[in-house]
């Protein structure tokens, strides 16, 4: 399974959803013009000697989508899917990702074209060293600081912030977020993505009267996102009944042994679900779990997992996107009529983007807070933003994805309109 396939766009999905938003908020074609346009768009070749002494160029890109609220924000994704329309899709859903917390940034997003589970430690380090420079002339604290995104993690933001201070000649923490706590990492990144999925789930649970033990939960992808996602709500009384990797999934009705799963996957880079054993499990595709007859479904892989051509076999009544892009345009209107309710990425997945946020506020001014602290501040933001979303759409009577979008986009264009159009 690929990130996209050549049908489809995600940043066909972008335009589309800036237009049904636009026309509810009463915007003209011109006052969202701006948003349909990345600001900068780079692709860079990253030569690299491989262990082997062959050499290989991968491609990169780095897209900066809007600056208009602050400086871009993003992830770095390292996939073989990696395309330039997916790279300026997560960096536009970046920009209204920020806008919608309300957090003074605008939207990036970078990738590389490459398989880290194929490559050397020493391979990837080359590769994330010689990406950086290339992009080094956009990124910085106060233009465009990337984080970590699929198949890459704090290691890689370590690399990442050192390439980039070996550059500048001193350090530079605030070059990047999502790093080890011993180079000005935030107390609380690591887990503040499914951490802020967790407050998402609880929150849409409360409005919808639904309660935690009824509520048996299915998970896909196993990363940073969905692993941290699974173990907290684990940890939460949720029975999580199915999860996967790339590998595939298990299922079990009464709950898995999340605790052990969490554990047997971080022994190793290498290891996969496909590896693990607990008794009573049943292996399953990822296509079956989504499918699977749970309440809650929690895509936290990667986009168009549901799509026009599985929309109308998904059971689940609510579904919570913690990765980015995992419910295609066209399913979302199948779901709707269906009456499936969508927390969108967006707001859901935003925690990683808000502690990010803590981390570079951190860096600039050389002070660090405990990780209580930034868990309450970031449940703040999460349950507040939340609060709004599901307002907005009650009084629109729209979707919770367009809710986020009439707040997003009405806070970009706004800064756009106080900003005016250079020259
Ligand atoms: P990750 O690389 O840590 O994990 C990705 C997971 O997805 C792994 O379990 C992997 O095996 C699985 N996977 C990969 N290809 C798959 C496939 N074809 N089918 C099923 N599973 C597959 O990545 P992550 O950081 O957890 O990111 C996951 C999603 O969350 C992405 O959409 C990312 O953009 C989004 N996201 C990440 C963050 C963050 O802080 N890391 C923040 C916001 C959103």
């Amino acid at each position: 399974m690929s990130t996209t396939s050549s049908a489809y766009n995600p940043y066909d999905n972008v335009l589309k959803i800036i237009d049904n938003a636009a026309a509810i908020l009463g915007y003209c074609k011109s006052d969202v013009e701006v948003l349909k346009h990345p600001e900068r768009d780079l692709k860079v070749s990253v030569p690299v000697r491989m262990d082997d002494g062959t050499v290989k160029v991968f491609e990169g890109y780095r897209v900066q989508h809007s600056t208009v609220r602050g400086p871009a924000k993003g992830g770095v994704r390292f996939h073989p899917a990696v395309n330039n329309d997916e790279v300026k899709a997560l960096a536009a859903w970046m920009t209204f990702k920020c806008a919608v917390v309300n957090i003074p940034y605008g939207g990036g997003k970078g990738g590389i074209i490459c398989d880290p589970s194929t490559l050397s430690e020493k391979e990837l380090r080359t590769i994330t060293r010689r990406y950086t420079a290339a992009i080094s002339p956009l990124i910085g604290p106060d233009q465009d600081i990337p984080a970590p995104d699929v198949g890459s993690n704090p290691t890689v933001m370590g690399w990442m912030m050192d390439t980039y201070s070996m550059l500048k000649g001193h350090c530079v923490p605030g070059v990047v977020t999502g790093k080890p706590i011993e180079v000005g990492g935030a107390l609380g990144r690591g887990e503040a993505t499914g951490r802020g999925v967790m407050f998402t789930v609880k929150n849409i649970l409360a409005k919808l009267d639904m309660k935690v033990e009824d509520t048996p939960v299915a998970i896909q992808g196993m990363g940073n996102v969905g692993g941290v996602s699974a173990k907290l709500l684990y940890e939460e009384g949720f029975k999580v009944v199915a999860v996967s990797d790339v590998s595939g999934a298990i299922y079990n009705e009464n709950g898995l042994n999340i605790p052990a799963i969490t554990a047997y996957l971080a022994e190793s880079r290498k290891h996969l679900l496909s590896g693990y054993e607990e008794e009573g499990i049943t292996r399953i595709s990822n296509e079956d779990l989504l499918e699977l007859n749970v309440p809650l479904l929690i895509p936290a892989a990667l986009e168009n997992q549901i799509n026009k051509d599985n929309a109308d076999r998904i059971k689940a009544k609510v579904i919570v996107e913690a990765a980015n892009g995992p419910v295609a345009a066209e399913a979302d209107e199948i779901l709707d009529a269906k009456g499936v309710i969508v927390v969108p990425d967006i707001l859901a997945n935003a925690g990683g983007v808000v502690v990010s946020y803590f981390e570079w506020v951190q860096n600039i001014q050389s002070v660090s807070w405990t990780e209580p602290e930034v868990n309450a501040k970031l449940k703040n933001i999460m349950d507040n933003s939340f609060e709004a979303v599901w307002n907005i759409a009650k009084e629109n009577n729209v979707s919770l994805r367009i809710g986020a979008y009439l707040i997003a986009i009405d806070r970009v264009v706004r800064a756009q309109s106080a900003r005016g159009i250079w020259p």
